[in-house]
């Protein structure tokens, strides 16, 4: 059924197709001359998969959280998967793409949600876990230069004995690469502190690969490097990635129950404004929270299932004489505690940002979610949308500093009931003051950033001059002033 245009402002688009100027996947004739020259010469270190589940594997990402984004993408696959493990085996596939005009789509792990990594035009995935190396960590700054494929984990893992750790990681931390949380994030664990990864400071330099006959390897300051954070990998290759890091702390995890709806959003508002460290503060309203995993683990160490609303904490530890009493004062109820480190079982950050959604579909598939920063104050904005939605919208915040301000983002669960029911949802949300980051589109600008950043697209015009960087996922390219014409044998 069309949608009413009156229900889709451009902002708030929900992706109904793919973009009509996709160029046509690779020929034959050009898939063969693109593997004769991946298979010999210097080329010949890298893996090749042409066919089968790995390839079909690789092709994807978490985009099934979305029943929009689902039927456009399922069958989207790419013609040939080059995985490479150094900077050089980069250029070479890059360079090799770009003089046989194959589209190349980056792939760090592929757990972005929105089909980040998945390719719109076929032609070469190239997975990057192979580049795993940490280039230098220097132990008076703390900075830390690695390179993209490198796991959160074993960065972690690799800043523990030096008293560092990531000032953000997602939910995902065990699973994703630093060059994928760049291009394809944008904060998670440590936002309630750091805000988020595009806020200046954070990424400090770029290696970059670029998509020419004869590719550069080029070292980007940070303020050359802000056009490529988040910017799905479609305007350069990162092969290394500089950022800061912060002094480690032994995160305390705190499970808090709260029998008043009312009540813990006055705690999850106030708790950042104390000088309590917090590295996570999130609140499941209880009908999310008794569907989640308690942290823990099993036997006698486990958090009791959720008796009311819940609020997750990550606090230093000498925050903990103080917060005890605090959550009492504010109507809540310490129901568990235990060291982040060494605890067993499902971690504490692995119930929250978008770990909640991933629990709550194991449940019932038929939830799907959205993400959002509310206005202030939070509370009317909330209530009209429970009004107006009820069960079938079911909160989940989680506190952040935005610009400098202690803010709170949603990722409510939202019940499927079509593509009218969504827009109408967000269209609400949005009059109530809340900006939506939208996880149903597929393209840079309609997902967060919400306008063209005229810097993107400048930087894909001269490090990938060609256009053939995920293409479809940067709309300010097929929109800048001067585009060409659709590609030849462009898919309608
Ligand atoms: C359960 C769950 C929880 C999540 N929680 C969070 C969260 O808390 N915060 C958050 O921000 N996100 C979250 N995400 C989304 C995702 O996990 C993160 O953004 C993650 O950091 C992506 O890393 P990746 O290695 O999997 O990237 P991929 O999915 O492989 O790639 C992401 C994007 O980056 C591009 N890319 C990858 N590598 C490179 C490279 N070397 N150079 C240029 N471009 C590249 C890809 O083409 C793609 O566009 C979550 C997802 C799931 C499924």
């Amino acid at each position: 059924m069309p949608l009413d245009p009156a229900l889709r402002p451009a902002e708030l688009a929900v992706a109904s197709q793919l973009p009509s100027d996709l160029p046509a996947p690779a020929s034959d004739a050009q898939m063969e001359a693109l593997v004769a020259e991946l298979s010999s010469g210097a080329a010949a270190g890298l893996v090749l998969i042409r066919s089968g589940p790995e390839l079909e594997r690789l092709s994807r990402d978490f985009f099934s959280y979305s029943p929009v984004l689902t039927p456009l993408l399922q069958d989207r696959l790419a013609q040939l998967v080059v995985k490479a493990s150094c900077s050089e085996q980069v250029r070479l596939v890059a360079g090799a793409c770009a003089r046989h005009g194959v589209p190349i789509t980056l792939r760090g792990s592929g757990t972005g949600n929105y089909g980040q990594c998945v390719p719109l035009a076929g032609g070469v995935v190239l997975d990057l876990s192979g580049l795993n190396q940490v280039r230098q960590l220097d132990s008076l700054s703390g900075v830390l230069t690695a390179e993209a494929g490198c796991l959160l984990s074993d960065l972690e893992q690799q800043l523990a004995p030096y008293g560092r750790e990531l000032r953000l990681t997602p939910s995902t931390r065990r699973s994703a690469s630093l060059g994928g949380f760049i291009a394809g994030g944008s904060g998670g664990i440590g936002s309630v502190r750091w805000g988020f990864l595009r806020d200046p400071g954070h990424l400090l330099a770029l290696e970059v690969v670029t998509v020419e006959p004869e590719p550069r390897l080029l070292q980007l300051d940070a303020s050359a490097s802000a056009p490529l954070n988040h910017a799905y990998g479609s305007n350069g290759i990162l092969t290394a990635v500089t950022v800061a890091t912060a002094a480690a702390v032994p995160w305390q995890q705190l499970v808090v129950d709260f029998s008043s709806w009312t009540a813990a959003l006055a705690a999850i508002r106030s708790l950042p404004a104390t000088a309590l460290l917090l590295n996570g503060l999130c609140l499941l309203e209880a009908a999310v929270a008794r569907q989640l995993p308690c942290p823990g683990g099993h036997g006698p160490d486990t958090c009791p299932a959720a008796d009311g609303h819940r609020l997750l904490l990550l606090a230093a530890a000498d925050a903990l004489p103080v917060l005890e009493p605090l959550l009492a004062a504010l109507g809540g109820r310490l129901v568990w505690q235990a060291p982040e480190q060494g605890s067993r079982g499902v971690p504490l950050r692995e119930l929250c940002w978008n770990h909640t959604t991933l629990h709550m579909r194991a449940h019932d598939p038929g939830w799907t979610y959205l993400q959002m920063l509310l206005p202030q104050p939070e509370a009317p904005a909330l209530d009209a949308l429970k009004q107006r939605w009820g069960d079938d919208l079911l909160w989940h915040l989680e506190a952040v500093r935005q610009q400098g301000s202690q803010r709170l983002a949603a990722l409510p669960l939202v019940r499927w009931r079509g593509r009218a029911a969504l827009l109408e949802l967000m269209e609400q949300a949005r009059q109530l003051g809340a900006f939506l980051f939208n996880p149903h589109v597929l393209t840079v600008e309609d997902g967060g950033l919400g306008v063209i950043d005229t810097d993107q697209v400048a930087a894909k015009q001269a490090y990938d001059p060609a256009g053939l960087l995920n293409p479809g996922k940067l709309r300010g390219w097929t929109e800048r002033p001067g585009a060409s014409a659709p590609w030849p044998g462009s898919v309608a």
